[in-house]
């Protein structure tokens, strides 16, 4: 996480010291680096990317992703709507389930359509080929490697596609490919490929029929240490073995460290160890946070840099001199993380939190009342740009 401060040149920091608190610090080149690695996988394996919106929808940045994915993919019809007007490309629509008064409309942005079950292909599946639009069909394997339960499409009793490899091969004719998302954040090559390999085991026959497949999201092979060659061999000799075009759903891999979270420190207390409070809410402004009860990485603090990864809910050290940040929302348990700093905290200074691209924006809101961030971005040419700032109205505005 240092490396996204590290990048600051003197004179962005200067143009950045401006600019009031709270705010989301996207840095284009960043979301680059990882969106290079992707490039490079597909061209090696012939697989095509696209941006899943739902982790990450800011189009103040599509133009610099542009040249290096093939397109985006969807769980909406705002979704499918803002992919094709904001990114272009190749444009997938899925949804849990469509409405009949919405898919219509879906259809005018599609490129692809993806229903979640035999009743949503069954109810428009056909409007869908009469546009001459590729349906799909989601595949739900009933297993997955995701470690926790809320974020896991294969949990018992899931809605999340069909399961039933006969039911699904008397409508293969209906279909010309799936989808099937079961990682969340998985860095494990080796997981990913042999839980393929029971999918294949269960679904080959099906996948002869096909003419493409998307693995989704979920897979992390943007770190340093994912063996990619391997992965891209694999995703070849898939296509290869079944004569398929393969797609890859990256969302948090495409915007990984791509973007921090400016804030400053409004106060200072003392309870069985240091605290401080931010301007800015976990709840509100990095809410997986809270869901998945995690501490948030730390980036900087003034102008030091700070690798402290985030750890469990309850801080990243147990150490009482570490001191515990929390957001300004009144919820008891608005915590940003624990962490060790090299002196105290004090009134007025920034803390920078990394890791916030990826389901913060999308997932932002107005609990409390807390001024909602401002988007910041540090374009590749390294000018830094306003994109957006927030006000009363806009808060007014949500809520009736
Ligand atoms: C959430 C999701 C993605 C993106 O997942 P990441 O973990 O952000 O890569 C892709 N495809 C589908 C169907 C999803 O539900």
């Amino acid at each position: 996480m240092s490396q996204f401060f590290e990048r600051l040149t003197a004179e962005q920091k200067q143009a950045l010291a401006k600019i009031p608190t709270p705010y989301y610090l996207l840095d284009e080149r960043a979301i680059i680096d990882n969106l290079i690695i992707t490039d490079k996988l597909c061209q090696a394996s012939g697989a095509k990317a696209l941006l899943a919106l739902k982790c990450f929808a800011t189009w103040g940045v599509f133009d610099a992703m542009k040249p290096y994915l093939h397109g985006t993919t969807s769980s909406s019809l705002k979704e499918v709507r803002l992919g094709k007007e904001c990114f272009g490309g190749e444009t997938h629509a899925y949804s849990v389930a469509y409405s009949e008064h919405e898919i219509d409309e879906v259809l005018e942005y599609a490129d692809k359509i993806i229903f979640n079950s035999f009743n949503q292909l069954a109810r428009f599946g056909k409007k869908a080929a009469a546009k001459n639009i590729p349906v799909g069909l989601r595949l739900n394997p009933q297993t997955s490697n995701s470690s926790f339960i809320i974020a896991d499409p294969a949990r018992p009793f899931s809605r999340l596609g069909e399961h039933d490899v006969d039911a699904i091969m008397a409508v293969a004719d209906s279909i010309s490919g799936v989808m099937i998302h079961n990682n969340c954040e998985n860095a494990d090559f080796e997981a990913f490929s042999q839980s393929l390999a029971d999918i294949e085991g269960r679904f080959g026959k099906l996948f002869h029929r096909l003419e493409w497949i998307s693995f989704g999201g979920g897979i992390h092979f943007i770190d340093p240490d994912y063996p990619l060659e391997k992965f891209s061999n694999r995703l070849k000799e898939f296509s290869d073995k079944y004569g398929v075009q393969i797609y890859l759903e990256p969302g948090e891999a495409s915007v990984h460290q791509g973007a921090v979270l400016v804030t400053s420190v409004l106060d200072t207390l003392h309870n069985g160890k240091p605290l401080a409070v931010v301007d800015a809410s976990i709840e509100a402004h990095m809410l997986d946070l809270l869901i998945y009860r995690q501490s948030s990485p730390l980036a900087y603090v003034n102008d030091t840099a700070y690798d402290i990864k985030g750890g469990d809910f309850d801080g990243v050290t147990a150490d009482e001199t570490a001191v515990r940040i929390y957001g300004k929302s009144c919820l008891a348990g608005d915590i940003f993380g624990d962490y060790t700093l090299n002196k105290p905290l004090q009134i007025g200074d920034k803390v920078a939190f990394g890791n916030a691209a990826a389901y913060t924006m999308v997932k932002k809101n107005w609990f409390n009342g807390v001024d909602m961030p401002s988007i910041v971005i540090i374009r590749q040419s390294g000018e830094v740009i306003v994109q957006r700032q927030f006000d009363y109205d806009d808060y007014k505005n949500s809520l009736s």
